[in-house]
């Protein structure tokens, strides 16, 4: 554990439903407002398979960990878009829609602020030792980003990615399936 980590330690809270996750985080801390700021999915696939991305097309992904970054920057701020990305999927728009119908997310890494962050973002995952790009341009529709949706086989380290990143308050949140 880094001194990243146990600043975040107090925001990590594990809950038995995804909805009551959002709930909890947001009716005890208030740490999830109605803010803007940037965030990570970390996405688990079980097993390789190809799955259609919308107009990407069909694209063959590898188990393990897919880490998709985003920004929220519209109504509700993370709060909002939080919640859209931690209940099921009923209709998929974004991309990530499509890949999260089989690739539950188990965690979120989050950090508040007015300025999109998420191209340096994604661009310091990409750097992580064992990134790869499975679908080129997965959530870059509006940037010249390689791709938002970073694959690996072992999620990389939350704290070191922080500080390749530039984030000084990196948050932490954990999902569990019930
Ligand atoms: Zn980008």
């Amino acid at each position: 554990m880094t001194d990243a980590m146990h600043k975040s330690g107090a925001m990590v809270r594990k809950v038995s439903r995804m909805n009551h996750a959002m709930r909890s985080e947001a009716s005890a801390s208030g740490s999830l407002t109605d803010l803007p700021g940037c965030y990570v999915l970390l996405l688990h696939l079980v097993e390789a398979q190809p799955i259609q991305i919308g107009r990407l097309g069909l694209i063959e992904f590898p188990a393990g960990c897919h880490l998709y970054v985003g920004s929220a920057h519209g109504p509700g701020g993370l709060r909002g878009r939080l919640c859209h990305h931690l209940n099921p999927v009923t209709r998929p728009h974004w991309h990530v829609d499509y890949l999260r119908t089989v690739a539950p997310c188990m965690a979120v890494w989050y950090a508040t602020g007015e300025s999109a962050n998420e191209c340096a973002w994604a661009a310091a995952l990409a750097q992580m030792p064992g990134a790869a790009i499975i679908a080129p341009r997965f959530g870059a529709s509006d940037c010249g980003c390689a791709g938002h949706l970073l694959a690996f086989v072992q999620p990389p380290d939350a704290s070191q990615w922080a500080v390749r990143a530039g984030i000084e308050h990196l948050r932490v949140l954990k999902v569990s399936a019930a």
